[in-house]
């Protein structure tokens, strides 16, 4: 079984073999964590995902790392929430399975995960969290360590509160 913990701070720092970018559609970068990530990954960056066409909503596509300590990104697209009716339970489970899928591929036996969905796309923070353990719990058997990193206070209490009660 993984470790799993909650880690305060920025994923952009994270000393892990491969963080999570909760990017959108086009991969072309944005705000929030996409922001930050390609601002301390450099401009190669946005180079790598040119070529990569895009990416769908519960999928993801990996990059190198550039200035980042990590050696991977793997860049994910979380569902934009609508009401939890229009399968965004489901798209976010896949987000954090094609991740892990990933991971295996790439040989990466860290990973560091955003909040992904929580910010501006509005999908609710506890349920959200909730969701992201329980998935990683199912399938992450062979990664040693994966890393749910919270940017606020709140995220941070909710994902104690949830690794805790195991
Ligand atoms: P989305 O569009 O998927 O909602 P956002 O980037 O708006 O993505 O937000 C996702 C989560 O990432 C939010 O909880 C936000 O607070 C958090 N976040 C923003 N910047 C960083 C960062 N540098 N490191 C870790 N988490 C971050």
């Amino acid at each position: 079984m993984p470790e799993l913990l909650m880690v305060r701070g920025d994923i952009t720092r994270r000393p892990v073999d491969a963080v999570v970018n909760a990017a959108n559609s086009s991969l072309l970068g944005g705000g929030g964590v996409d922001g930050a990530i390609h601002r301390a990954a450099g401009p190669d960056l946005l180079h790598a995902c040119r070529l990569l066409h895009g990416c769908k909503t519960g999928s993801a596509k990996a990059t190198p790392g550039f200035r980042l300590p990590a050696k991977w990104i793997f860049h994910t697209v979380g569902p934009v929430w609508r009401g939890g009716n229009n399968g965004e339970p489901e798209l976010l489970a896949s987000c954090y399975r094609s991740c892990l899928d990933l991971a295996r591929e790439h040989g990466a036996k860290s990973i560091a995960f955003p909040a992904i969905s929580t910010g501006i796309y509005g999908y609710p923070k506890d349920q959200a969290a909730e969701l992201a353990i329980n998935t990683c719990r199912e399938n992450a058997a062979d990664i040693e360590r994966v890393e749910f990193v919270c940017f606020d206070a709140d995220t941070a209490e909710m994902y104690e509160r949830l690794l805790v009660r195991g």
